[in-house]
């Protein structure tokens, strides 16, 4: 099968063939329909995403049909069956897996980053715990779920006791979780509707969609920043400069949600951020978050939209993402001759 992998931020990636991997104990194969081109992926070849261990087959955002079962599987869907796959892979045993936050496990490790992933024709999952079915979903669509979906869900949800009627919100970095963020924010809180919500982004044709996905006032990023003040900042960038922006645009009480992994940091103390305000991360989200955001894009309720590129040319998207040449999701599809390698 062929294979994109990551040997170190000296070597870049290398496209491989490798024989399909036999599935032993709990694990299943899946077979990839698509895998996402996610930002996170330019930081894992960059070198600047901590915790990755090359060499590894890149991506985290897969969705494919299962394809073998391992000897120890006692309870999966029938081979054949199409899934996302969740990417928080925990030990299933410690205070965080058993309480259904497994991303949050100290042991977890993840595809394309510890563990290889699904820039390739298959891929293994260590339990069928970890896949959520699909019904009516393409999952060549529906890959983007398994991050630019969920990690935006998980970010708007925890931040719901902020969510009051009325409340100001900032969103910085309108890509692809920006936009589920926009949708999540109108659809899922009780006030979502009343939420005064404000996009800054660098690219004019995001602010456009901004507008068309629900956002009050959009901001061309890097110029003239109004200097109002915002109850919840939700940064999907996270470098050094956007985390300074959200924390001053925060007001007291404020919360400023750092969700993009850009590498950024600002200091923290008394004559550093607004009086009395919450800074906090998201990463990622929890299994149950896949389940509730599958079910809310097989109901229709959230939109987005992906680009389907080979997998040869997985180098050629991560130069386009880099550029700012997306519009949506790059989705990653090996070829057809490749599937059943
Ligand atoms: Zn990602
Ligand atoms: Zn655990």
């Amino acid at each position: 099968m062929r294979a994109v992998r990551f040997h170190g931020p000296d070597t870049g990636l290398r496209t491989v063939d490798l024989p399909a991997p036999d599935p032993v104990g709990t694990q299943v194969r899946i077979r990839v329909a698509g895998c996402g081109v996610c930002h996170t992926d330019l930081h894992v070849v960059d070198g600047t995403q901590t915790r990755v261990v090359p060499p590894v087959t890149m991506g985290h955002e897969v969705a494919g049909w299962i394809d073998a079962l391992g000897p120890d599987v006692t309870d999966a869907p029938p081979i054949g069956t199409p899934v996302v796959v969740f990417g928080g892979w925990g030990c299933g045993d410690c205070r965080e897996c058993r309480a259904g936050a497994e991303q949050r496990c100290r042991e977890s490790v993840a595809p394309g980053f510890q563990a290889d992933g699904g820039y390739a024709s298959a891929m293994l999952v260590p339990h069928p715990r970890h896949l959520v079915t699909l019904s009516t979903l393409d999952p060549i669509h529906a890959a983007p779920l398994a991050d630019a979906g969920i990690t935006p869900y998980r970010a708007v949800t925890r931040a719901e006791p902020w969510l009051r009627r009325d409340a100001r919100v900032l969103v910085i970095g309108c890509g692809a979780l920006g936009q589920f963020a926009l949708q999540y924010l109108r659809l899922l809180p009780a006030h979502g509707p009343s939420l005064s919500i404000t996009v800054r982004e660098r690219n004019p044709a995001r602010l456009e969609r901004a507008t068309e996905l629900g956002a009050d006032a959009v901001q061309l990023g890097g110029t003239d920043e109004p200097s109002a003040t915002f109850d919840i900042v939700l940064d999907f960038v996270g470098s050094a400069e956007t985390l300074a922006s959200a924390a001053a645009a925060l007001g007291p009480d404020g919360l400023a949600m750092l969700v993009g992994e850009a590498g950024g940091a600002i200091p923290f103390g008394f004559d550093h951020v607004p009086i009395e305000s919450w800074l906090t991360t998201t990463a990622w989200g929890s299994a149950g978050d896949l389940r509730d955001v599958v079910r809310l894009a097989e109901e229709g309720r959230i939109t987005w939209s992906t680009e389907r590129v080979s997998l040869e040319d997985a180098v050629e998207a991560h130069r386009r993402l880099r550029a700012g040449d997306v519009e949506g999701r790059l989705v990653l599809v090996p070829g057809a001759e490749d599937g059943r390698a």
